[in-house]
């Protein structure tokens, strides 16, 4: 086979990104996401060339065909969530998926979701803590659009008493204006000096108290 001219199309459906994979013959790769209105974006797989070690500084090359690393990076990327597990990703038989290959992933892709958003349900009817909800369950959840009272965060939110942003319970600090909201939990992190009193200070305190 020609290496020059072996392509293959690496489809992808889902807009989750991955980080880059690795391979000791091409490096990094990224796979592509489709871009906002895109249906699926496509990265191109090119053949290399692979080399064997034979041992007293010996090596050897070997091709590895563009189908064989798309089909082990494809193997990688959907398989990295358990038995089953489809993330969007395939391999197209010709330079551009066809429609039946496009709709055959979004059929996968939606199963595994349900499947996802089936085992959050058990596990919140089970539980009923948020903790136990994974972020794939959270994001199958949203992909098919469907509200699910395990999406939110429970955690009661109060507002900063100085501007009024939200604020979580029990934090020493606001986050949008500064303010001091727990001086003693504040100085416990070093982000105001310690309340110290001194016998003049406490002298200052008397002398105040008696001025009234
Ligand atoms: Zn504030």
């Amino acid at each position: 086979m020609n290496t020059q001219n072996d392509v293959v199309a690496l489809v992808n459906i889902s807009t989750q990104k991955w980080p880059p994979r690795h391979r000791t013959y091409f490096g990094s790769l990224e796979i592509r996401t489709p871009e906002p209105g895109e249906a699926f974006a496509i990265t191109p797989i090119h053949a290399c060339k692979g080399i064997m070690d034979l041992g007293d500084k010996r090596t050897m090359e070997f091709p590895i065909t563009a189908r064989e690393i798309a089909d082990d990076l494809v193997r990688e990327i959907n398989g990295d969530s358990g038995e089953g597990s489809f993330h969007g990703v395939f391999v197209a038989a010709g330079p551009m998926p066809t429609e039946a290959e496009l709709a055959e992933a979004h059929r996968k892709l939606d199963a595994f979701h349900r499947r996802l958003v089936d085992a959050a349900d058990l596990e919140w009817e089970r539980s009923h803590n948020p903790m136990f909800i994974t972020d794939l369950e959270r994001r199958a959840a949203r992909e098919l659009k469907q509200d699910k009272p395990w999406l939110y965060d429970p955690k009661p939110q109060a507002e900063c008493p100085a501007c009024g942003e939200k604020i979580k319970a029990g934090v020493a600090v606001c986050r949008s204006c500064r303010a001091i909201l727990n001086r003693e939990k504040a100085a416990e992190f070093g982000l105001v000096p310690r309340v110290t009193e001194t016998p003049l200070d406490l002298m200052k305190l008397r002398e105040k108290g008696s001025a009234k």
